[in-house]
């Protein structure tokens, strides 16, 4: 049966060259691909009204053949459709978008549309309908013929999430149908009913319904409540097997030897002594979980969340002396040249009185400073090396590395952090998060390794108060600015800077920087940072707003992630409805670092736009992290939520990282549980269903996902 689910649609009946091509584009290259192409969503016939029932004023769906259809000319350019059922006369009516439902509707096409009724000139009508093409007249034989087909087919019918090209070949909802029953019917004939992967103790636990059934029911379903049940089975199903890769990561990584070091040496312990504050019992906690792994032999594999300022560094630093104390190197790699020269300077300073150096790595560095650095890292010396992605460099080679700290910010891919791991034998790892990320996101995309959560904020912090003011109400800013300055405090003015307009952009922040050195503001010390800059010239403007000299500092994004000036108690987000959401929380979490009053002004327009609007809300709803992270990915969705496309998170076919988020920790525990990871004792189910959970991994997953060996 596998070698029939992996075979190519295009040798199914119906699908030839063309169709499989088309087929592809959508990302179906298999049969049980096609079995998996699920719908959008349905229609409900049983909701659906003949054309004669409708009533004016009232939203309906109905289900219609296009008896013509085209471009009127008037007073203005509108698209018009006549749709018939056989029960009266509806007209769609489009005014904008006349190019896309042109080519979207034809003449002879089986349609399902909803909208609110109206008539006009004595004509029922809707403007500007929603309407799903299920069939064409061209496809096969008559449209009414297709209606008789789709009204006795039961009550819902299914919606596919189609393209151009699919549309082109004939491959409208309808034309999917006809092919996944043809394949359906012809795989059961053969072999009997679909097997089903998941064990029965596994899906009755879960209450999932068997496969077989699942795949029938996903596309002709018999009511809406197997529809969602058949849509649940198949979306379990999904999260276990990535699931399963990532215990088995992590399970692989448990039992390679690492090197067992000893923990809370004096070193350490001189490092927290000196420190000036104590930790909180998140950092003890963290710190302890971190040593325990560190004191295994076998590598550590850990994630560090914690809310902006919630003192992740400290563990950082701590787990980078252990690998010192104990002879070998340590690395720590930032996102940025900014942040990492800022953990450079901060960690020498710390570990200069330890006699612990520190070796700094970035691609500005003159090729002697670089060569000089290389021989440091080449040395064998027990260094602690912090830089960017100039870490990992094919040149860069560590003679003895212990441990690598990757402060991720969310910016580097699994990729990134596997290459700064090569550099050496199984060093311990730590990933830190500059922001807490929803437990979905964190379950797929860092899930084969621990976690460690600091949920506790170091003592008389208060919560950043957030105000909005309009953007025409600036004055009253610039007034605030002053008084926080005169009490002797810093401020941040940040302008976003998005690549579109960035030249006006970053005129802005000039004129505005401009602007107030010369006018109001001329009495206090004002720096300008931008990512035009020099590196040098960014770093003395940074230096001199660490140590006091410049107050305000009016600068683009660069200060984003990681600033850590405690003396700052003012942040104004100009534009900030054009800010991300975790992007606006790390600025906020740029000003309070030392405690006492702080507040954050978010500058943005009476009407922020729909998301815009959302964001802002946010942010003067909360400062909890985790709830910002959650928020996010409801507004953005997954794909988004890191800012890039290529964040590593698997496309997910049917399961939603938002809407099944109970399923995927379902799913992971199941998965881990069976895989037997936590205990290390290995898995709990018998040799031919681990077998047959990697055939199903390899032949779904396999192109996308490098697998890991199972055993
Ligand atoms: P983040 O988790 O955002 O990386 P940092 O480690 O930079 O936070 O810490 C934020 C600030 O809080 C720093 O100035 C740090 O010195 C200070 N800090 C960290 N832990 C404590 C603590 N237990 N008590 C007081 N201040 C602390
Ligand atoms: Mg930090």
């Amino acid at each position: 049966m596998n070698e029939r689910l992996a075979a190519p649609v295009q040798y199914l009946k119906g699908v030839g060259p063309a169709r499989a091509e088309a087929l592809a584009g959508a990302g179906v290259r298999s049969v049980e691909d096609l079995l998996l192409y699920a719908p959008r969503r349905y229609v409900d016939r049983r909701r659906c009204l003949p054309i004669s029932d409708l009533k004016e004023g009232e939203q309906a769906t109905v289900l219609a053949e296009v008896a013509a259809a085209g471009v009127a000319r008037g007073k203005r350019q509108r698209f018009v459709a006549k749709f018939t059922d056989g029960s009266g006369l509806l007209e769609g009516v489009w005014f904008r978008g006349v190019g896309y439902v042109k080519g979207a509707l034809k003449s002879g096409d089986l349609v399902a549309l909803s909208g609110k009724v109206g008539s006009y000139r004595g004509t029922l009508q809707m403007v500007h309908p929603e309407f799903e093409v299920l069939g064409s007249a061209e496809e096969s034989g008559e449209a009414s013929e297709l209606l008789d087909e789709a009204v006795h087919t039961g009550g819902l019918i299914p919606i596919y999430p189609l393209t151009a090209e699919l549309r082109g070949v004939g491959l409208a909802s309808r034309g999917l149908r006809r092919i996944i029953r043809g394949a359906l019917d012809a795989l059961r004939e053969e072999e009997g009913p679909l097997p089903d992967d998941l064990p029965e103790p596994i899906r009755e636990r879960r209450e999932l319904m068997a496969r077989d059934r699942a795949l029938e029911e996903i596309h002709f379903p018999s009511d809406p409540q197997s529809a969602e049940q058949a849509r649940r089975r198949l979306a379990y199903e999904e999260f276990f097997l990535m699931e399963l890769l990532l215990a088995e990561r992590s399970r692989s990584v448990q039992r390679r030897p690492g090197r067992a070091f000893s923990t809370w040496g004096p070193l350490v312990r001189s490092y927290l002594e000196g420190l000036g504050f104590r930790l909180t019992g998140a950092q003890q906690r963290a710190l302890a979980e971190v040593f325990e792994d560190m004191a295994r032999p076998h590598p550590m594999n850990r994630l560090l969340q914690g809310d902006v300022g919630s003192g992740k560094t400290v563990v950082a630093a701590s787990a980078l002396l252990t690998a010192v104390e104990n002879r070998t190197q340590a690395a720590l790699m930032a996102p940025t040249e900014i942040l990492a020269e800022q953990h450079a300077s901060r960690l020498r300073s710390e570990f200069g009185r330890l006699d612990v150096e520190v070796v700094f790595l970035a691609s500005r560095l003159s090729t002697a400073q670089r060569r000089r650095a290389l021989d440091r890292l080449d040395s064998g010396e027990p260094v602690v090396a912090v830089g960017t992605h100039a870490l990992i460099q094919e040149d860069v080679d560590f003679s003895a590395l212990g441990a690598v700290v990757v402060d991720e910010q969310h910016r580097f891919g699994v990729l990134q952090r596997g290459a700064l791991q090569a550099k050496g034998a199984d060093p311990d790892v730590l990933v830190m998060t500059a922001t807490p990320i929803p437990r979905t996101l964190a379950m797929t995309l860092y899930g084969d390794l621990e976690t460690t959560i600091i949920d506790e904020m170091p003592p008389g912090r208060q919560p950043v108060r957030t105000h909005r003011i309009p953007l025409n109400r600036r004055q009253r800013v610039v007034e605030r600015v002053s008084e926080v300055l005169e009490e002797g405090r810093q401020a941040y003015w940040v302008y976003p800077l998005v690549e579109e307009s960035e030249k006006s952009d970053l005129r802005a922040a000039t004129e505005s920087y401009e602007q107030l050195a010369s006018g109001s503001l001329k009495d206090h010390r004002l720096g300008l940072l931008h990512g035009r800059m020099p590196s040098e010239e960014k770093d003395r403007v940074m230096d001199a707003f660490r140590s006091g000299e410049v107050e305000l500092l009016i600068s683009t994004t660069v200060i984003e992630v990681g600033v850590d000036v405690p003396n700052a108690s003012l942040i104004l987000i100009e534009h900030a409805e054009r800010f991300g959401l975790s992007q606006l929380h790390q600025l906020r979490g740029r000003v309070g670092r030392g405690g006492g009053e702080a507040s954050c002004v978010l500058l943005a327009p009476e009407d922020a736009g729909e998301e815009g609007e959302r964001r802002l809300e946010a942010m003067l709803e909360t400062t909890d992290g985790f709830k910002i992270a959650e928020a996010d990915l409801q507004i953005r969705g997954p794909g988004e939520f890191f800012g890039t496309r290529q964040s590593g998170l698997p496309d997910l076919r049917i399961a939603s990282l938002v809407a099944d988020q109970a399923l995927l920790a379902h799913a992971r525990s199941d998965a881990f549980e069976a895989m037997g990871v936590s205990g290390g004792e290995g898995p709990k189910v018998d040799r031919e269903t681990v077998q047959r959970w990697k055939e199903a991994l390899e032949r779904r997953m396999g192109a996308r996902i490098a697998l890991g060996d199972i055993a």
